[in-house]
């Protein structure tokens, strides 16, 4: 088992969790984050339940602080079309981004989780803005709108050449969408230089979302351990599940991906 061969487990969805646990956050502009304040208990509980012991197979789990898009705070659902950076430079992205950013690296986490961004000029802005703190690593995740694109537009192999050189993200890649999408999308990219570390893959759980009845069509089979092998055939280091995706899919994700590495 050679350590080119490995993949880190990424894990799933905190929301669907504090949710199962009770948590009424459907309808509140803080979403999973309110929890924070009104009950960091809740947060804890899932992590130690869930996450931990599921992801601790070779000792300490990394930690990763959240930084998502400044579209998030609008509430306006413009995180999932990225169209408020028309109207803003870099230098105002990174000013929003910047105290968040030093905030969690004061608290020590291993590394930022720069996710679910949905353009390349925001993630442009996020990867200058990391430059000012240079013992820090991060990853960068864009959110997709289909096969070939993110979310605000830009064609995904366009869109992560500029990062792909960075020597502070340890991988770069997707989330937030639906699982048939990554292939896909990391063939097209592998026609270019791949990332130094790798892709990194968390889709959703591959339930749609409909605004009146909320998510609908669960698949049967869980399509993170479907689809598992194949993203890492394409280059994928870190997989695992954004939206939806539950303790029991990363495990089996991960008890794929060891039956995979067994095997060779
Ligand atoms: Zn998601």
């Amino acid at each position: 088992m050679g350590e080119e061969k490995e993949v880190t487990i990424v894990d799933g969805a905190l929301a669907t969790e504090l949710e199962a646990a009770g948590l009424n956050l459907q309808g509140d502009q803080l979403w999973s984050a309110r929890a924070l304040q009104t009950n960091p208990q809740a947060i804890k509980n899932v992590h130690a339940s869930n996450t931990v012991p599921r992801l601790c197979d070779r000792g300490k789990p990394l930690i990763a602080g959240s930084i998502g898009p400044y579209g998030a705070f609008l509430n306006d659902a413009s995180e999932y079309s990225g169209n408020y950076v028309e109207n803003m430079t870099k230098e105002e992205l990174k000013a929003w981004h910047r105290p968040q950013l030093q905030s969690l690296i004061t608290a020590g986490v291993d590394l930022i989780a720069m996710e679910t961004v949905p353009s390349q000029k925001e993630g442009e802005a996020l990867v200058e803005l990391l430059r000012e703190f240079p013992n820090s690593k991060a990853w960068l995740s864009f959110s997709v709108k289909d096969e070939q694109c993110i979310s605000h537009g830009e064609k995904f192999n366009d869109a992560v050449k500029f990062a792909i050189t960075s020597d502070q993200l340890v991988a770069v890649g997707l989330n937030c969408c639906p699982p048939d999408l990554v292939s896909p999308l990391l063939s097209t990219a592998n026609k270019n230089r791949r990332p130094k570390g790798g892709w990194i893959v968390y889709p959703n759980s591959g339930e749609t979302w409909n605004p009146n009845t909320r998510w609908e069509n669960k698949p049967i089979d869980n399509q993170l351990a479907r689809f598992a092998v194949e993203w890492k055939e394409l280059g994928a280091k870190w997989i695992g599940g954004c939206c939806r995706t539950t303790p029991a899919d990363i495990a089996e994700l991960r008890d794929t991906l060891k039956a995979n590495l067994s095997q060779q």
